[in-house]
């Protein structure tokens, strides 16, 4: 496995969102996630670096990719993982956050992993507890290990981060991969546009160095990435678009909008996909365009990469 500087991967115990890594920390996470991207293509997958440690997964939200590929991270790398499962557990007896981490806390785990509806209720929760915590998405707000694995895909695929035209399209207003994504690109040197209707967009977004575009083929001009991303109907309240038929008309990713990107623009969605909403089957299913399935590949190998980091002893030693 290629060695990585570790004062350089993460200087803090948790990874809670994008604010607090640097270019230079961000390229160590990668750069681990590439050996283990060529790890899980091996037969053997497994290796010992987390044995005798103990992860355990909060989710009190739905998930499908991130919660497996936590999960699955986790195992592959020795560790023992515990998922709680939010239905069955005394938190819906009443018990508070707070409660539920400093009783987690009390078992002595080494990384809990918290998705959580409520924008900064992950960072409270690491102020309860001893050991490393991981943003696996905290309301509107932040998906860290989302746009680490963006990153990792667009590097594959274009060699670099610096200098590129990336298009996020859709719901940016709810949608913590939007924030994630936009300080992580901007950071590594990218050009990030905003794509969508005004309803959809927060105010004084740009102040974060995006450019704002409500013509989705203006927005798409040049670019050579493209992201589209979900409505996050669970997050609205109130109506933010006429109908989902006029939406897809207008900001669905079809072929003929398409066609205003670079002829090489990569198409990319965190899912879960809503096929003829935000983005049409035809592109979405183009192997030689969409990297949609790639990301999942690839995201269970940050995965492991920021767990390594954060619950290994080598982190340990250097905060
Ligand atoms: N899976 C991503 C998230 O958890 C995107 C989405 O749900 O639309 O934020």
């Amino acid at each position: 496995m290629q060695p990585v500087s570790w004062p350089n991967a993460l200087s803090q115990r948790d990874l809670l969102g994008i604010e607090g890594l640097t270019p230079d920390s961000v390229a160590s996470i990668l750069d681990l996630s590439e050996s283990y991207v060529a790890l899980n293509r091996d037969a053997q997958k497994k290796s010992d670096v987390l044995s005798g440690r103990t992860l355990i997964l909060l989710f009190f939200e739905t998930s499908t990719r991130t919660r497996t590929s936590f999960e699955l991270a986790g195992k592959r790398l020795g560790a023992d993982v515990i998922n709680i499962s939010v239905a069955s557990s005394a938190i819906k007896k009443g018990e508070t956050l707070i409660d539920t981490a400093m009783t987690l806390n009390a078992m002595h785990p080494d990384v809990i992993v918290v998705r959580h509806p409520d924008a900064g209720a992950v960072r409270l929760l690491a102020n309860h507890v001893n050991c490393a915590v991981i943003n696996a998405g905290d309301g509107s707000h932040e998906h860290p290990t989302q746009a680490l694995l963006d990153a990792l895909t667009i590097r594959r695929h274009k060699g670099r981060l610096d200098g590129l035209r990336v298009a996020i399209c859709g719901d940016i207003m709810h949608s913590r991969v939007a924030r994630s994504n936009i300080l992580l690109l901007s950071m590594m040197g990218s050009q990030v546009r905003l794509v969508a209707p005004p309803t959809l967009v927060p105010t004084a977004i740009e102040r974060m160095g995006a450019e704002v575009f409500s013509d989705m083929r203006e927005g798409l001009m040049d670019c050579d990435i493209i992201m589209m991303l979900r409505l996050q109907a669970e997050r609205m309240q109130g109506t933010f678009v006429p109908s989902t038929r006029e939406y897809f008309r207008y900001f669905g990713l079809d072929e003929s909008k398409l066609a205003a990107a670079r002829p090489d623009a990569l198409i990319m969605h965190p899912g879960p996909m809503n096929r003829g909403v935000e983005i049409d089957s035809v592109v979405a299913d183009d192997i030689t365009r969409s990297a949609i399935l790639e990301q999942v590949e690839l995201g269970l190998a940050v995965r492991q990469a920021c767990l390594d980091i954060l619950g290994s002893d080598k982190n340990r030693e250097t905060i």
